[in-house]
């Protein structure tokens, strides 16, 4: 019960008593569980965007890299569709930065709330969002994401200096049925996004597959717009 503490020289110096050593334990056992706590709480921070709470644009990547890995395997689909929120800017510029900021809470959060339980919606960076659907078909993407559209509108935020004088967004939506990487398929939802905002924003433009669209007009795009109403 008490082990002799001695020098090199072999002069005894003192006692370690078990009360010590089970002291000394604890203590060490409670700073590992502080230091696993701080862990824990630094994986979260590093994925999750401050302001929104949504998983950042890291977790994203790696959970499309995933996700289009597995398609690949199995040969489906998976879609990715990017949301821009319109003439935010000229919120900013009017509504002042802390005002914008909570028209991106509102904003993320309504989004969050459309979602099917299995996507995934990111924060991409500034006033855009990602939403990954894994092994989605075309109608099911365009279901999901023209849902977005109308309730981001349903929600009627005020913006004075918007075309439809409410918060509207736009979107890029793009659908891969073969093993492209998942950087080009961002392209390509990126350039759909491009094309909503050049027809006037407040739509949804879907790049599909030219395959898929071989008998389109607009080769390899199917275009579908909503056009708001301004709110009396
Ligand atoms: P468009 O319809 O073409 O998308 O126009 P836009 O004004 O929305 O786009 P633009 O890229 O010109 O401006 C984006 C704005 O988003 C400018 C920037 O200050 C604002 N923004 C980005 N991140 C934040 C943020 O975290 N908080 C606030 N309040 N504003 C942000
Ligand atoms: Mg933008
Ligand atoms: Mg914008």
């Amino acid at each position: 019960r008490h082990l002799p503490v001695v020098r090199e020289n072999g002069e005894f110096c003192g006692v370690v008593t078990l009360t010590d050593l089970i002291k000394a334990l604890s203590t060490m056992h409670s700073r590992n569980v502080g230091l696993r706590d701080e862990n824990s709480k630094l994986r979260v921070l590093a994925i999750e965007d401050p302001l929104t709470g949504l998983p950042n644009r890291r977790a994203m990547e790696v959970d499309i890299a995933h996700t289009s890995a597995v398609a690949a395997r199995e040969d489906r689909a998976y879609a990715l569709a990017l949301l821009d929120i319109d003439c935010f800017k000229k919120y900013n510029d009017n509504y002042g930065h802390p005002a914008g900021d909570i028209v991106l809470r509102q904003v993320a959060d309504t989004l969050d709330k459309s979602r099917r339980s299995a996507d995934k919606l990111y924060r991409y960076g500034g006033e855009e969002f990602l939403l990954l659907m894994p092994f989605t078909n075309e109608e099911g993407s365009l279901i999901a994401t023209s849902r977005m559209l109308e309730n981001i509108r349903a929600k009627a935020i005020p913006h004075a200096y918007s075309p439809c004088g409410i918060v509207t967004v736009s979107i890029g939506l793009a659908i891969s049925n073969h093993p492209a990487s998942w950087e080009e398929l961002l392209e390509t939802a990126d350039s759909a996004l491009y094309r909503a905002k050049e027809s006037g924003r407040n739509r949804l433009h879907a790049n599909f597959d030219t395959e898929l669209n071989s008998d389109m007009s607009l080769p390899g795009a199917k275009v579908l717009e909503f056009t708001g109403t301004r709110p009396n």
